[in-house]
């Protein structure tokens, strides 16, 4: 596919009927987002951050405004932004009083010398971020309705820019009622994300299943092998169903613009965006346009 591209899903998961079409929407309205920002001159990141931030405005993910508390009702989030160019990322765990982690994680990344803070630190760098006037304080509060999927539905973005750089992204609250203080697979670098001058992938689904195998990491090594990112995005969920429980999905890019998914959930709700437009959008993306 030619350049450039964004590649946006939102968590391989179940969502129930009657929120079919706003998911569907809102992933369509993320990608969007993400392409006119590199039409108007943005980088890669200013997209991946823009796609992200674009769901988690939403109320339908559990990510950002969206967010599942944990067992004590808190609310912890975690987000990824990895730069495959600089092999740089920066990333947040555990971080209570934001609606917009991504941009906290873009924080770490670029005004940081480290790649992931966590908890409190985090929380604290979130002042630290608004006095900059890096970014604006989000305002707007939480919903407190019934949840609309039966699991947990991470947000996620891939974008290469008209150069082939890439750049993966990715934010969650992780699983509803978990464990004070756990971190899945979503921000850890190699697992949710990994982006390098080659390929990128960004996965979601039962984050302790994505650790054992790094998920991320080996489906670009695959691609640094010399496989296509469909043999590789097959590859991996080889692995996945071998080595694990599964129920998890991914999402694939080059460097050239080729495309590609797995996931063995009942949804992974993706919309791929490129020059001509909305290229190609389904919550069961089994059509999907993979190229080599
Ligand atoms: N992988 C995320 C986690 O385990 C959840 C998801 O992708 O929906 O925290």
């Amino acid at each position: 596919m030619s350049l450039p591209v964004v590649l946006v899903h939102g968590g391989a998961t179940k969502f129930k009927k009657e929120s079919h079409d706003d998911v569907l929407k809102a992933v369509e309205r993320a990608a969007e987002v993400g392409f006119c920002v590199l039409e108007r001159g943005g980088s890669g990141l200013d997209s991946a951050e823009a796609t992200i931030r674009s769901l988690e405005s939403t109320t339908l993910f559990t990510a950002g405004l969206g967010a599942e508390p944990n067992l004590d009702g808190e609310i912890e989030l975690d987000a990824i932004v990895m730069d495959g160019n600089r092999l740089e990322s920066g990333a947040v765990m555990a971080v209570q009083n934001t609606v917009h982690p991504i941009s906290l994680a873009r924080y770490v990344l670029e005004r940081t010398p480290n790649a992931q803070i966590a908890g409190s630190g985090a929380d604290k760098l979130y002042r630290k971020m608004i006095q900059e006037g890096y970014r604006e304080e989000s305002t707007a509060g939480r919903p407190t309705g019934p949840r609309i999927s039966e699991g947990c539905d991470t947000v996620g973005c891939i974008v290469v820019d008209a150069n082939g750089y890439l750049v993966a992204a990715s934010s969650t609250s992780g699983w509803g009622g978990m464990l004070p203080g756990r971190v899945g697979d979503t921000p850890v670098i190699g697992s949710g994300v990994y982006a390098n001058e080659i390929a990128a992938a960004c996965s979601t689904g039962r984050g302790e299943q994505i650790l054992r195998i790094v998920m991320s990491r080996i489906a670009v090594h695959y691609v640094e092998d010399g496989f296509s990112v469909t043999e590789a995005v097959q590859k991996t969920m080889r692995v996945l169903r071998e080595k694990t429980t599964g129920e998890a999905g991914l999402i694939m890019a080059d460097s050239q613009g080729n495309v590609s998914l797995g996931f063995d959930t009942p949804h992974m709700p993706v919309a791929l965006h490129g020059e001509a437009g909305l290229v190609y959008s389904s919550l069961t993306p089994d059509d999907f346009p993979s190229t080599t």
